[in-house]
């Protein structure tokens, strides 16, 4: 099987399993922006978004991403994963 190119970066994506969420996803060589998988192929969405300096890691104070996870909901995951492990739960807005 070959050959599905990044739709951000046109690097080449692979297809992985993830344990956490208990399905598959692609993942770029290239960015390292991760997405979904629709029936075998690379859904158009990316499940990172671009770094965001308004949320910061907890471990090392780089922005962070907003993932978009398959089970577990939405978090923030460090940009510098998966150098740095650390990620945030989305803070709902108080009332
Ligand atoms: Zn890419
Ligand atoms: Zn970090």
């Amino acid at each position: 099987m070959s050959g599905h190119a990044c739709l951000s970066c046109g690097g080449a994506l692979k297809r992985v399993f993830s344990r956490r969420a208990g399905t598959h996803f692609w993942m770029c060589a290239g960015c390292g922006r991760a997405f979904a998988d629709e029936g075998g192929q690379p859904a158009a969405m990316p499940l990172r978004g671009d770094p965001d300096p308004a949320v910061l890691c907890p471990v090392c104070g780089s922005a962070m991403c907003l993932v978009w996870g398959a089970r577990n909901g939405n978090f923030w995951s460090c940009s510098r994963h998966p150098h740095c492990k650390g990620t945030r739960e989305i803070e709902e807005a108080q009332p």
